[in-house]
């Protein structure tokens, strides 16, 4: 029998990438499946906190089965930052743009450049929580590359890479991304629970 899985998103973008990960044995539903229109909160301030503060309030209101991410590109040099801040860092109603361009302008003159990119998940299924991690390591490039992908992918070079993620394009970047190894680390966990 086909689990049903809620993912705390609206993003049909994530929802299509994460369902391709997760295969067909399990149906995924987006929050517009189940008719939730509130805004979540997520006003923890890391980003595991986010992931279990936004499964909780479906788990809560629901009952369902679900999951939740967040998601945060954490610098070296920065102690951490944008981290859990990285969709507002530059502001309340700056974009992507305003972001890589706060951190090109922090790093400037900076030798270290390490950053990872980390998702953090977190799953309530049968009322348990369980958390799941996928971090991919690379570099702060000096100026912006490439057009494809979203928020700081023209700016991050991935170990391994002489592309930024924005240069790779999506099919290679949802192959390696942070995201894709913590979908695949809760999508194993998930097959072996079915068994
Ligand atoms: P979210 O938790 O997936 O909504 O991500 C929060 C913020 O992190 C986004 O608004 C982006 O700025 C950044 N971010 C998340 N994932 C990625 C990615 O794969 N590439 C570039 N930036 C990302």
């Amino acid at each position: 029998m086909k689990r049903t899985l809620v993912f705390a998103t609206n993003n049909l973008h994530k929802l299509e990438e994460v369902s391709q990960i997760v295969g067909d044995q399990i149906e995924l539903r987006s929050l517009k499946d189940i008719g939730c229109k509130e805004d979540i909160p997520e006003t923890a301030d890391t980003l595991e906190g986010n992931a279990l503060q936004k499964a909780r309030f479906i788990y809560d209101r629901y009952q369902v089965d679900c999951f939740a991410d967040d998601t945060g590109l954490e610098i070296e040099a920065l102690q951490g930052a944008p981290g859990v801040y990285s969709a507002r860092y530059a502001g309340e109603g700056r974009d992507s743009q305003d972001n890589m361009n706060k951190v090109l302008q922090e790093l400037q003159g900076e030798t270290n450049r390490n950053a990872r990119f980390r998702t953090a998940i977190s799953l309530i299924s049968g009322g348990k929580e369980y958390l799941f991690e996928g971090i991919i390591n690379g570099v702060i490039t000096d100026e912006k590359r490439g057009e494809a992908g979203f928020g700081y992918d023209p700016i991050f070079l991935p170990d391994g890479y002489h592309q930024t993620f924005a240069e790779l394009g999506n099919e290679i970047k949802n192959h390696i991304s942070h995201r894709a190894l913590a979908v695949q680390k809760l999508s194993d966990f998930l097959k072996t629970t079915l068994k």
